[in-house]
């Protein structure tokens, strides 16, 4: 049988995590998928990947913490021997004016967000060196680019995975490791869902494109970067957002 290629993703059975899982597995990539919950709960995702003539396997834990972190990328190794593939994707929000945020609020945004990539990160990229192969992606937004009122938090912990890749890509590039991140604007999904209408209409106005992105428009961007046919771009944020932020 020939060696496929194998994508890791976190927070991969929602969202755009889901779609990327699904676009990957359709290009013949062997799919990881890191969950909360237990495997079991995801034998539709695991079929609707497998359909596309790959492997599918769960491995679960939080990716704020660093022990979880260390686990799940072994027990990725032990099960398929390789990772070509990292998709920081696992985000949260706990979004408030400064006023009234909590400790708490910020500090659980920057654990998944920016400490949970780096987690990953730092397990995944000895196997990557080892192999001198990797590519890394990790999801960015555009309001870790321009801020947002009501998400100090949200907006410091993309901006931080923002300077996270740009540094890892000057110091992995040399092993043929690429590092990017993806910044999208305001995309379907259910982080987006619980904006009310009113507040909707008023992004789209913001929008050239006068419209929400999909899940998939993030995925086909995912999916460029994990082919060869990215292989001279590193270090660099590439917003998926419609023209909203220039
Ligand atoms: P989503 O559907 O809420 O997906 C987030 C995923 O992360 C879920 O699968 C969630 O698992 C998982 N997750 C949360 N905390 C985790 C933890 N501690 N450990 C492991 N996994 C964890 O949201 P989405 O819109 O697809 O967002 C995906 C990524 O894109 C996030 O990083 C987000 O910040 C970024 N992004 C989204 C938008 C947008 O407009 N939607 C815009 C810019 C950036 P459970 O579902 O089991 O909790």
């Amino acid at each position: 049988m020939e060696e496929r290629r194998v994508a890791f993703i976190t927070g991969g059975t929602t969202g755009i995590g889901r779609e990327c899982s699904l676009t990957l597995a359709k290009e013949g990539f062997d799919i990881a998928i890191n969950c909360i919950n237990e495997p079991e709960e995801y034998t539709e995702l695991k079929d609707e990947v497998e359909a596309n003539g790959v492997r599918c396997f769960f491995t679960k834990g939080d990716v704020s913490k660093f022990d979880d972190a260390e686990r799940m990328v072994n027990e990725v190794i032990e099960h398929y021997g390789r990772i070509d593939v990292l998709l920081n994707n696992a985000g949260i929000t706990r979004d408030t004016l400064l006023m009234r945020m909590k400790k708490e609020d910020f500090e659980s945004v920057i654990n998944v967000n920016l400490v949970g990539t780096f987690n990953m990160t730092k397990h995944v990229v000895p196997y990557m060196m080892k192999r001198r192969y990797g590519r890394i992606i990790s999801m960015a937004s555009v309001v870790g680019v321009g801020g947002n009122a009501g998400q100090a938090n949200y907006a410091a912990s993309k901006a931080g995975i923002i300077g996270f890749t740009k540094s890892l890509a000057k110091e992995l590039g040399s092993r043929n490791i690429l590092v990017n991140a993806i910044a999208p604007g305001y995309i379907k999904t259910a982080m987006t869902e619980v904006l009310p209408d009113k507040v909707k209409e008023g992004i789209k106005e913001q929008i050239p494109l006068r419209e929400l992105g999909e899940a998939k428009d993030v995925a086909n961007l995912v999916k460029f970067l994990s082919s060869e046919d990215s292989s001279y771009i590193t270090g660099q944020v590439i917003h998926v957002d419609g023209g909203m932020l220039m």
